[in-house]
């Protein structure tokens, strides 16, 4: 008899398994910006909510907005420049850039639907605009890449499996957002930002060069004992460099 009823289990979890597989596969879709095969299972308008809802405590964990409304105001007009002059623009994503106050955590980064943030900590390492452009460009990159909507779809593929259930919990998803745990950007992810970061700036006239200036600034960052917040979710500056050498070449030849 415990024998049959663990066929069953077996069973019934083979179907689940069935089940949550065919929906992963469902869920690929061209990205249309980036042209790369990814599943997703939110809209853009369920990325921007998320973003919204997630914004306010993402800032608060950072010490709130930096009250310098000048350098807020040249973050603002950055982040703008490149999104107006770039394939950002024909998106429906609804971009809003961030100067957080923190002074202590070397870090940028982007939540779902457009909400972009950098510490004043690393602002105030950046040596010239367009090393801001490239960090900013940097995150639009992510949220093109639609990077978090994937990484939040991979995560319910694991809860379909564990609980058969394949809504998605949306407070749940604001919570893991909180806690960092689906900001953690893969080498892939990382590598695709830092190509669409280097083609906006090229888009809104900055110097992509400089892209690798904001590399060498996070590898000087990291010292020889400490890894700043940015690297252990932006990993391995130095290969970096070289992609984003050969990114600036195709791309100068392609202009
Ligand atoms: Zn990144």
């Amino acid at each position: 008899m415990r024998r049959g009823n663990f066929k069953i289990r077996i069973l019934i979890f083979v179907a689940i398994a069935g089940f949550a597989f065919l929906r992963k596969c469902s869920q690929e879709e061209v990205n249309p910006y980036t042209g790369k095969k990814q599943a997703i299972s939110l809209s853009p308008q369920e990325e921007i909510a998320i973003g919204l809802q997630s914004a306010p405590g993402m800032a608060q964990q950072h010490g709130g907005l930096h009250p310098n409304n000048q350098y807020q105001a040249l973050v603002d007009n950055v982040g703008n420049k490149l999104v107006n002059s770039s394939l950002a623009k024909n998106t429906p994503y609804k971009y809003e850039f961030h100067l957080l106050a923190d002074e202590q955590t070397i870090n940028a980064f982007a939540l779902p639907g457009g909400q972009i943030f950098i510490t004043y900590s690393l602002f105030s390492k950046l040596e010239n605009e367009d090393q801001l452009a490239g960090v900013l460009g940097h995150e639009i990159g992510h949220v093109l890449g639609k990077h978090s909507n994937e990484r939040i779809t991979n995560a319910n593929f694991w809860k379909t499996l564990a609980m058969g259930s394949s809504a998605i919990d949306m407070g749940g998803v604001a919570q893991q957002i909180g806690n960092g745990s689906l900001l953690k950007n893969g080498r892939g992810d990382e590598l695709e930002s830092d190509e669409l970061g280097v083609v906006f700036m090229m888009d809104a006239g900055y110097n992509p060069e400089e892209m690798i200036g904001v590399m060498e600034i996070l590898k000087a960052a990291a010292g020889p004992n400490r890894t700043p917040e940015m690297q252990s979710t932006h990993p391995d500056p130095e290969n970096r460099i070289e992609k984003i050498r050969e990114a600036i070449s195709k791309y100068k030849k392609a202009s």
